[in-house]
């Protein structure tokens, strides 16, 4: 008997925390590598065109500068400017620790610890554990905490098998998955080899990537996840053509021996060896097509000058043009240039119990997708440099207005004060007759002596 009834208290335990663990929101978070925003409208797309009709689109995502790949991916998990959290390039040097940051030598937690990423803060705040495959920075103790779950980085690791992993992970009931995030280095790796104006081989490349789509969005609905899972498909910059008849040659205006090149193009990090003023004289007149900044003096809408890691001089190329201090170029196309460029945004998409349906965006900045995300999960953000009512159109459980319903409404609400107004002021005009027949009577008084 006493046995039966703990067999019977334990299903009711194990019925509770699963369906507990049923009512966690989940939310997976996926980049494909450098997908350019109208990549959507000049290639046909089937499965990433199915999943933003039942979901919500932000055609142009405004990146982060420089709108390389590692700083990024950073900014969507932290909500934070580059200067803000640290990650300030593909190849870095910290001059205190006397230490270099590449994308091959990136797992000291040093370079990411100046921020938390958002598979940290879901675990310490309790809601579930994080699983992550491959995303920049997800094999790295940051906080001293890696995802529960998570793959170290390998390039030469399937798409298939990190889905795979991904879903496995995302299905797992101890503990509960509820966020994940996934990382595919294409279209980027082809955009920089043909360019993004070779639509032949981009139009193969971008197929694949719609395939993949299709592989995870059916692995999602065999696994039963579908209905439930939010999904979420974004991407860290777009592609600009670039060509070895676009180069800027440091070489033909200052000798090496003036400087460290810490991180090389198109936004080229210079440490100089020698005076500063002399070094910045010397390139500001190398090259018409390329801006040169002292670290005081870049532009405030790039966020991107207060960090050590930024060097004391920083050059940036035109859009389509390459600094190099004499090497020939052997790619088609780069990314890393002004993030006010179109050609430098991303799409997002996003689709699941948490999203409107049909809905298309003009535009959100990466730094929005954090405080959105936090709050598909419950989270408490931590600090950010997003804007949370930016992505409120995008959620299903948020009360959104767009300027031109709200210009709308002002108008509706206009017409129907000045109509109940018009409809007073000739109600009191009826209804006031008494006076001018009092008048009349009067008048007939007066009238008398003239009868007379
Ligand atoms: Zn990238």
């Amino acid at each position: 008997m006493s046995s039966m009834l703990i067999l019977f208290f334990a299903e009711i335990l194990l019925c509770c925390a699963h369906s507990a663990g049923d009512s966690v929101p989940k939310l997976l978070l996926v980049s494909f590598d450098g997908f350019r925003a109208d990549y959507l409208e000049t290639y046909k797309l089937p499965h990433l065109q199915e999943f933003i009709e039942n979901g919500v689109l932000v055609k142009e995502v405004r990146n982060t500068f420089i709108t390389k790949t590692f700083p990024n991916h950073y900014t969507i998990v932290t909500g934070l400017y580059e200067e803000s959290h640290g990650i300030v390039a593909n190849d870095m040097y910290d001059a205190d620790a006397k230490k270099n940051f590449s994308q091959f030598n990136d797992s000291d937690p040093f370079w990411w610890n100046d921020a938390v990423p958002i598979w940290v803060t879901n675990q310490q705040q309790g809601k579930g554990a994080s699983a992550a495959a491959m995303w920049p920075g997800s094999d790295v103790k940051i906080n001293n905490t890696t995802p529960h779950f998570f793959m170290k980085y390998n390039f030469s690791v399937k798409f298939e098998e990190r889905v795979e992993r991904i879903v496995e992970w995302l299905n797992s009931s101890d503990p509960v998955v509820n966020f994940a995030v996934l990382y595919w280095e294409e279209p980027d790796a082809s955009g920089h080899k043909y360019g993004p104006r070779d639509t032949q081989n981009m139009q193969r490349v971008l197929e694949e990537v719609d395939k993949h789509v299709g592989f995870l969005m059916n692995k999602l609905k065999a696994s039963g996840l579908w209905d439930t899972v939010n999904v979420i498909i974004t991407s860290d910059h777009g592609m600009a053509s670039c060509s070895a008849e676009k180069l800027i040659v440091l070489d033909e205006c200052l000798g090496r021996n003036n400087y460290t090149l810490i991180d090389r193009t198109p936004v080229a990090a210079v440490l100089p060896r020698q005076n500063k003023e002399d070094v910045y004289n010397l390139l500001k007149n190398c090259n018409s097509h390329m801006k040169v900044y002292l670290k005081e003096e870049i532009p405030d809408r790039f966020h991107y000058r207060h960090h050590k890691r930024i060097q004391p001089i920083i050059l940036v190329a035109d859009e389509g043009w390459t600094i190099v201090q004499n090497e020939s170029l052997s790619k088609l196309g780069d990314h890393g240039y002004d993030n006010a460029l179109p050609s430098m945004h991303p799409f997002l998409a996003a689709r699941g119990p948490a999203f409107r349906r049909g809905y298309s965006h003009g535009s959100l900045a990466n730094v929005d997708i954090y405080p959105m995300m936090c709050h598909v999960l419950g989270l408490a953000p931590r600090p950010h440099n997003g804007t949370f009512a930016n992505a409120k159109c995008l959620l299903a459980d948020q009360w959104c207005i767009s300027v031109p319903e709200a210009i709308g409404i002002v108008i509706g609400v206009f017409m129907v004060l000045s109509t109940f107004t018009c409809i007073i002021i000739i109600s009191k005009n009826r209804v006031a007759p008494s006076r001018p027949f009092a008048r009349l009577q009067l008048q007939s008084d007066d009238d008398d002596p003239l009868i007379g």
